[in-house]
């Protein structure tokens, strides 16, 4: 079902907690928002109000890849960068990595099973930003 997309401080400067496999209504809930709305090229589950780990983010064919409970394990080449927020007014600086290894679940026959993922990039950097919204940080 698509969701609004919520900026209220209160609910994104909380801490998410993980995310499980109840949780497969929200990750399609995500999934249809992300999709539904053409600015938007990844989300968090505390941007449709939901204060669980999952993250959404459109692959480089344009497919959404869902990630249960995202961490980032490893972060190389810090670079400024300078980011918009589907929650925020206006773009904010923040310090970012060309490249990651995150460690996620992702939701296999009704189980969570545990991945690891490099990446680098910009949809590196979409991940660390998602990331942080799990964290109740925002840019
Ligand atoms: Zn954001």
């Amino acid at each position: 079902m698509i969701k609004d997309i919520i900026t209220d401080e209160a609910v994104l400067s909380q801490p998410c907690e993980p995310a499980t496999a109840a949780d497969a209504e929200v990750a399609q809930d995500l999934v249809d928002t992300l999709l539904a709305n053409e600015e938007a090229a990844a989300l968090a589950a505390n941007q449709i109000g939901v204060t669980k780990a999952i993250i959404a983010y459109l692959n480089d064919k344009d497919r959404p890849v869902v990630m249960y409970n995202p961490q980032i394990t490893q972060a190389l080449k810090p670079f400024p960068a300078v980011e918009a927020c589907l929650s925020r007014e206006e773009a904010a600086g923040v310090t970012r990595y060309k490249w990651i290894r995150v460690s996620y679940d992702v939701l296999l026959n009704g189980e969570l099973m545990s991945r690891k993922k490099k990446m680098e990039g910009w949809q590196a950097q979409l991940v660390q930003h998602m990331v942080d919204h799990c964290n109740g940080e925002l840019v």
